[in-house]
């Protein structure tokens, strides 16, 4: 997801992982059975995006992704990770004591067990959102989960994977997100979103490819067109810019 820039090669759990008993690793590949997952990282942080940005969160993220979006900024998490139980992505994520979980990746639901781990960490009582790129079903994602749902644009260079009939089960606790890299993103996003009455469905995210739309000009475009949308510029970068694990 584009939801952190990260850099390279940090451990699976930050920050203050050193602190921590190490986290019961099983063996790699073994992220395929419905009990494990493949894990980047897990850390604490503020929410950087959606309806929730500002919200302390404890972040899993997931490895692996099907999409090569080209504005991707958790390259990272395409391989490697350490494969882990759910017990165990439970007992670590209870030591932060959160109100919000936020599953995200890559693409969390590339992997079957990402349905057991929502389900699991709702019924912990979590308040739990996931964030995913749109092309995958989320037709089987607990009712519990505020899913993030990304629909990909042409300067993406995914467009052509956006599993519209997601938006059948899109409901008033969910979001839409658009990642906008131009003005002709921009007028797509636009186009689909008249067409289509997705703010009609549940709020809906506009934001700008960090570095490469300005900000300052999807605002004026926004306000020119009077779209009932919400301007969403990435918290996270601004107060950490691109360090790992915030
Ligand atoms: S869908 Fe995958 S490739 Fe696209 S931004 Fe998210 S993690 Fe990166």
């Amino acid at each position: 997801m584009k939801s952190r820039s990260l850099r390279a090669g940090a451990p699976v759990l930050s920050p203050g992982a050193a602190q921590k008993p190490a986290v019961p690793a099983l063996r790699r590949g073994a992220a395929t059975r419905a009990d494990t997952l493949r894990v980047t990282e897990i850390f604490f942080s503020l929410q950087g995006e959606s309806t929730r940005v500002g919200l302390p969160t404890v972040f899993v993220r997931l490895t692996g992704c099907p999409l090569r979006c080209g504005y991707c900024d958790t390259e990272y998490a395409f391989y490697g990770g350490e494969g882990m139980s759910i017990a165990a992505i439970l007992d670590e994520v209870a030591r932060y004591s959160p109100r919000y979980i936020c599953v995200t990746g890559g693409e969390p639901l590339a992997q079957k067990g990402c349905l057991v781990l929502l389900r699991r960490l709702c019924d912990a009582g979590y308040s739990v959102s996931l964030e995913t790129g749109g092309a995958l079903d989320v037709s089987q994602v607990d009712p519990r989960v505020s899913k993030i749902l990304d629909i990909k644009t042409p300067g993406s260079g995914e467009a052509g994977r956006n599993r519209w009939e997601n938006l059948a089960y899109v409901t008033r606790s969910d979001e839409i997100k658009f990642v906008l890299c131009d003005e002709a993103d921009y007028r797509w996003a636009k186009q689909v979103l008249a067409e289509r009455r997705l703010h009609e469905i549940c709020p809906v995210l506009f934001s700008p490819v960090h570095g490469r739309l300005a900000p300052e000009a999807l605002a004026e475009w926004i306000l020119r067109d009077r779209l009932p949308v919400r301007l969403q510029i990435q918290l996270h970068k601004i107060l950490w810019g691109n360090a790992r694990g915030r």
